[in-house]
């Protein structure tokens, strides 16, 4: 089992940086509430610790005490920049002696392959979550809050997501860990664009028609689907409503 410790920076009393009507806090714990989901949904051999999984005030000793005790196998650091530049960058603090490199160049190649922000580069710190833990550490900052561009995609759910796939794709590489197998599903999708307003336009529609339809990016479109069966048939049975109702239904395996 690959015990994986997520801090979600900041917190409680500590919002971290603000701006553009974003805290840092909250942020961070939309990312790495996302990064665990994922992992955990998607990956076996996973086990997850969150440094807090609320608005919790929790010191930086405390953080890295906690993942030392558990003794973790890697420690995921996230937050947003702020001062002034655009973009993502990561850390990692080459003190210690435990080989950081290859888990923060995983980590910044997949986030920098899904997610549209400047590329910062691969850089190092001695901040007090890298040098004080006893696995090895990276600290990744996801866009600066007090820029305007930056900000707007923060807001965005999608981008959110694919900030939060692009984490856990690093460290699906780095530990090597399996897919869930037997997890196929049959899904009826009613259309995939390029442009997010259009898939919305597309699911509104749908909603209206009384479809349960939502949005999801993968693989650069928005696909626009209304439900995922483990049995074809109830996959087939939808999509038939689905073209009854006057849309094009097609079913796919994801
Ligand atoms: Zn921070």
């Amino acid at each position: 089992m690959v015990k994986i410790f997520i801090d979600p920076g900041h917190g409680g009393t500590d919002p971290g940086a603000i701006g553009n009507g974003l805290q840092e806090k909250n942020v961070t714990l939309q990312i790495a509430t996302r990064i665990r989901d994922i992992l955990l949904a998607e990956y076996n051999n996973v086990s997850i610790r969150m440094s807090r999984t609320g608005d919790q005030t929790v010191s930086l000793t405390e953080r890295t005490n906690a993942a030392n005790a558990w003794g973790a196998d890697f420690y995921l650091s996230v937050h947003i920049n702020s001062g002034g530049g655009t973009g993502y960058e990561d850390y990692v603090y080459l003190g210690v002696g435990v080989p950081t490199t290859i888990y923060q160049k995983n980590i910044h190649e997949q986030i920098i392959k899904l997610v549209d922000f400047f590329d910062r580069g691969m850089k190092q710190a001695n901040f007090h979550v890298l040098r004080e833990t006893n696995m090895p550490a990276v600290l990744t900052e996801n866009g600066f809050i007090d820029n305007a561009n930056d900000a707007a995609k923060l807001k965005s759910s999608s981008f959110i997501e694919n900030i939060a796939r692009g984490h856990v794709n690093g460290i699906a590489r780095s530990f090597g860990l399996p897919k869930k197998s037997g997890g196929t599903l049959y899904k009826v999708q009613i259309g995939a664009f390029s442009v997010k307003a259009n898939a919305d336009n597309l699911a509104a529609e749908a909603k209206i028609k009384g479809f349960d339809a939502y949005v999801s990016y993968k693989d650069g479109l928005y696909k626009v689907q209304i439900g995922a069966f483990a049995n074809l048939k109830n996959a087939e049975q939808l999509a038939e409503k689905a073209e009854a109702a006057g849309f094009e239904a097609i079913i796919v395996q994801e």
